[in-house]
């Protein structure tokens, strides 16, 4: 498996996050190139007991510092320092490499850390996010991630402790790539088994989940059970809009909000507040269905 690329910079959005690349890195730190032939991708922390992706993509844009990573990732924000057509210095050693992965070969991400040299579990959901997203664009498939997503200590025979927390607790680069391989196959680092919920056309998996539902109304759960169908009605005919007497607040959540919470898309969408009215009961809908048809794609954010 390998592409040639000659893509530079890239402005995708990676879980919510917008990749920066407003501090590009020295022209001494690695080896321009206008394309080249790219199969792996190589993780890496930053070694340091606490940093950020900004501080790190700073300190490249000084000459001579012998080294360069394409992107920084920490819990809120993507650096790509290196264009990706072009060469960074990650993986080099003199003492020879385990695979057939070099530095011409490879995108490389560095996970900042967080604290006592360890990153922390969201970064590493964020580089895992990141990661998926350069198989895609490569042509990495979740059944080849194995082969060509490796540690940096998989690379090369100095047997560098990098990652050092996958090095040392190989379970957690188990997970890391468990991520990845969810990422790819489901769109979610949780791997969740993808139903579908179509109502007039749309598919409201990406709002809703009947088992989530029932566990998280427990009115629901009581009068319907785990029934596909009679929950996901009631969601279409009452829970996108039932409110807090009290409070008047949207009162129902139809699936886990770490995937969709409708108060966070509508105060990040001020397009559609336009469009449809501030969130409320009444207009609730319209930002479900939103976000099924269109949202979604374009990346907008709802977490
Ligand atoms: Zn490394």
């Amino acid at each position: 498996m390998s592409k040639v690329i000659s893509t530079g910079f890239i402005d995708d959005v990676i879980n919510g996050i917008k990749i920066s690349h407003q501090y590009p890195c020295h022209s001494s730190n690695y080896t321009n190139s206008s394309k080249r032939t790219v199969s792996y991708i190589p993780i890496h922390y930053t070694g340091n007991p606490k940093d950020t992706s900004m501080s790190n993509a700073k300190y490249f844009q000084t000459a001579n510092r012998k080294a360069s990573a394409h992107f920084f990732v920490d819990d809120s924000h993507i650096e790509q320092s290196v264009e990706l057509r072009d060469s960074a210095w990650a993986i080099g050693c003199s003492q020879g490499y385990k695979i057939s992965a070099r530095n011409s070969s490879s995108i490389s991400i560095e996970m900042c850390t967080s604290g006592n040299y360890l990153v922390s579990q969201k970064t590493q959901i964020n580089a895992a996010y990141l990661c998926a997203h350069l198989c895609k664009m490569i042509g990495v498939t979740a059944s080849q991630v194995d082969t060509y997503v490796v540690r940096h200590y998989d690379c090369v025979k100095s047997n560098k402790a990098c990652p050092k927390q996958y090095v040392t607790n190989p379970s957690e680069w188990i997970q890391f790539k468990t991520w990845v391989k969810n990422i790819l196959n489901t769109g979610s680092h949780l791997g969740v088994v993808k139903e579908d919920y179509i109502y007039q056309g749309v598919n409201y998996n990406k709002v809703f989940d009947h088992k989530f539902y029932a566990d998280a109304n427990t009115d629901l759960k009581a009068a319907f059970g785990y029934d596909k169908t009679k929950l996901f009605n009631h969601f279409i005919n009452n829970g996108m809009t039932d409110a807090d007497p009290k409070t008047g607040k949207l009162s129902r959540v139809g699936k886990t909000i770490a995937t969709f919470n409708v108060e966070v898309y509508a105060s990040h969408s001020p397009d559609l507040v336009s469009a449809f009215g501030a969130l409320s009961p009444s207009t609730a809908k319209n930002y479900y269905r939103h976000y099924c048809t269109n949202g979604y794609k374009e990346n907008r954010r709802a977490i």
